[in-house]
C-alpha cells in the first residue's frame, strides 16, 4: 500500500475542533455549548453534544451522549483504548461515566472551575481508590473553546436582560391604562 491510500491522518487538535462544531450545534437548540467526540483507532465513533433541554434529560451532557454512541458502534460499552475529546473540563457524572466505560483518556479543552472533576474541584478520573484511571490532557485549543462558552453565555444574559427591560415596559404601560 502506498502512503497515498492511507488514511488522512488527524491530529487531537482536529479532533477538538470537531468537538467544538458540535458544541456549536448545542447552542443553535439553546443549550449551552459543549461538545464531545469519541476517537478509536483514528476514527470517530461517537459524537454528542449538550441535550439536557431539548430531551428534557440531566444526563444528556455532551459526553455522556458520545459514550452512549461510541458503545453502539463498537458494540461494547468497554471503550478501553479509546479517546474521548470535550470542549469543556467533565462535570462528576460524566467522569464518572467515563471511569465505568474504562476509556483510556480524555483531552478536554477549557476548564471548568466550578464543577470539574478532572482536576479543578476533584479528580475523579484517576482517584487513588478507584481500579481504572483515565489518563487527562487538559487546555487543548482552552482559549477558543473558553471564549465558545464565554459568548454564550454573555449573550444569554445580553437577552435576560433585554426580556426584563421588556416586561418592565409593558407592565408600565399597563398601568397608564
Ligand atoms: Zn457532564
Amino acid at each position: 500500500m502506498t502512503e497515498s491510500n492511507q488514511q488522512p491522518q488527524y491530529t487531537d487538535e482536529d479532533f477538538m475542533r470537531r468537538a467544538m462544531v458540535l458544541a456549536a450545534k448545542a447552542e443553535a437548540e439553546g443549550e449551552v455549548p459543549v461538545g464531545a467526540v469519541i476517537v478509536h483507532d483514528g476514527k470517530v465513533v461517537g459524537e454528542g453534544w449538550n441535550r439536557s433541554i431539548t430531551q428534557h434529560d440531566a444526563t444528556a451532557h455532551a459526553e455522556i451522549m458520545a459514550l452512549r454512541q461510541a458503545g453502539q458502534v463498537l458494540k461494547n460499552y468497554r471503550l478501553l483504548d479509546a479517546t474521548l475529546y470535550v470542549t469543556l473540563e467533565p462535570c462528576p457524572m460524566c467522569a464518572g461515566a467515563m471511569v465505568h466505560s474504562r476509556i483510556g483518556k480524555v483531552v478536554f479543552g477549557a476548564h471548568d472551575l466550578k464543577t470539574g472533576a478532572a482536576g479543578s474541584i476533584m479528580n475523579l478520573l484517576s482517584y487513588e481508590q478507584v481500579n481504572h484511571h483515565v489518563a487527562i490532557e487538559s487546555g487543548l485549543l482552552a482559549d477558543e473553546c473558553r471564549a465558545q462558552l464565554q459568548a454564550f453565555f454573555k449573550r444569554r444574559r445580553a437577552e435576560k436582560k433585554a426580556e426584563k427591560k421588556a416586561r418592565q415596559a409593558a407592565e408600565k404601560s399597563q398601568a397608564q391604562d
